[in-house]
């Protein structure tokens, strides 16, 4: 940038007289001072140059920019990778289900595995509880109530509040 400045200064100063020397007598009709001319030349020499400067430097920023969207560790090629990973690991997991599905025992053998018997009681029909919660299931709700007439958790639970209830009457 400054050798740039250095080169423009010198070329103004080289060709401004040579500009001044070549056009200087049609110009003194159309600009009568001589200080206007100079500056006149000055003025046209140095808008060539920063026209030429300005070429120079929009060419070089869009190739730039052009490069940097293309280039290896730049924003869309990581988000390209990324996307990549992703679809790698998807492919992976659909290839783990679809075996899974083709082989029904050897998934049936490790879900036991994993929980135990918890398998054989989810699989069972709902079943009634108490509603007293004394732990026991029947196969129908009128079971279920049925025996809530008789399940010692409820009676117990029907004389503590009893007992309660006589204290707050006191
Ligand atoms: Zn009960």
């Amino acid at each position: 940038m400054v050798l740039w400045l250095t080169l423009l200064a010198g070329t103004a100063y080289i060709v401004t007289p040579m500009v001044v020397d070549a056009v200087g007598h049609s110009l003194a009709h159309v600009i009568p001072s001589e200080l206007g001319r100079w500056v006149w030349s000055a003025v046209s020499v140095l808008s060539v140059e920063l026209a030429a400067a300005g070429c120079i430097w929009a060419a070089r920023s869009a190739f730039k920019s052009a490069r940097r969207s293309a280039e290896p560790g730049s924003q869309s090629w990581r988000e390209l990778e990324q996307i990549r990973a992703e679809a790698a690991s998807l492919a992976q997991r659909l290839a783990e289900l679809e075996r899974a599905r083709s082989e029904p025992e050897g998934e049936l053998d490790v879900s036991l595995s994993r929980s135990g018997t918890e398998p054989s009681t989810t699989r069972r029909e709902p079943r009634f509880p108490c509603p007293a919660g004394c732990g026991k299931e029947f196969l129908s709700s009128h079971a279920a109530a049925g025996h809530l007439r008789a399940c010692k958790v409820r009676l117990d639970g029907q004389a503590v509040a009893e007992v309660l209830g006589g204290d707050h009457e006191n």
